[in-house]
């Protein structure tokens, strides 16, 4: 069973057909990519994922589970499903730590002492130890973004969804990111990422799923897809990105 599986997920704004009909699975521990042109429906695809939108049909399994049905407590599946966008939205006031322990706190109902120990743990794991302390404006954009990753490891999440998480970034400063996402790699998270970084994506994904307009329009294994794609417009996009 994959711990991850869509059925036929279709998603619309008003008459804009966003998602029309994604069959993805993503098994455990995999890392699945995600490319396509600006508005091909990376971004929706991930937020339905994570329940921030609703789909209009199809499923979600999560471990054979459809997450998807309406009325379902969004709050514990997104506790199970992090995400992390391009824009790192830490809170200003609030020191790194601070910004870590907010949503177990909430959510979980944990206390800071509780929190301490996990949370130091995983400063130190993503080699930021010595930046607890640190408000976000004293921290560069790429250590901001991996504050934003670890606080959404924080949940203890089973999958983590990144979207574009190095666009924002300057050049110099996304080798650190990407560095924490091979890391994951290594530790067996289950990922999907929707990424204009073809080198990366060629270097550590499981599968490559190239879409347009939303539809997965063609997907298999990056040295296929990046050497040998077969659709049109996969070829078309490759031919402009590479
Ligand atoms: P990508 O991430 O591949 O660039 P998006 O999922 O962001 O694609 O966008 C796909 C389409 O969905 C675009 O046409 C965009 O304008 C539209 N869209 C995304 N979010 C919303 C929203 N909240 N309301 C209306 N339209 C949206
Ligand atoms: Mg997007």
């Amino acid at each position: 069973m994959a711990k991850l599986e869509l059925r036929g997920v279709a998603k619309a704004f008003g008459d804009n057909a966003v998602c029309r009909g994604i069959d993805l699975s993503v098994e455990e521990g995999q890392m699945v990519c995600l490319i396509g042109p600006s508005g091909s429906g990376k971004s929706t695809l991930l937020r339905c994922i994570n329940l921030l939108e609703p789909i209009d049909d199809g499923e979600i399994m999560l471990d054979g589970e459809d997450i998807s049905v309406p009325g379902l407590d969004p709050q514990p599946v997104r506790a199970r499903i992090g995400i992390v966008f391009q824009s790192f939205n830490l809170f200003p006031h609030m020191t790194a730590a601070e910004n870590v322990m907010l949503a177990p706190r909430r959510v979980h109902g944990k206390s800071r002492e509780a929190l301490a120990a996990p949370v130091r743990a995983l400063f130190q794991r993503f080699g930021l130890g010595d930046k607890m302390g640190h408000y976000p404006d004293q921290l560069s954009g790429g250590q901001q973004q991996r504050v934003a990753i670890i606080r959404a490891l924080a949940m203890s999440p089973e999958i983590m969804l990144f979207d574009e998480i190095t666009s924002a970034l300057d050049p110099e400063l996304v080798g650190e990111v990407l560095d924490v996402l091979r890391q994951l790699r290594g530790e067996g998270m289950t990922m999907v990422l929707a990424t204009h970084e073809m080198a990366f994506a060629r270097e550590v994904a499981d599968k490559v799923c190239f879409l347009d307009g939303g539809m997965i329009v063609e997907e298999g294994p990056p040295a296929t897809i990046f050497s040998t794609p077969q659709e049109p417009r996969t070829k078309a996009f490759l031919k402009r990105v590479v």
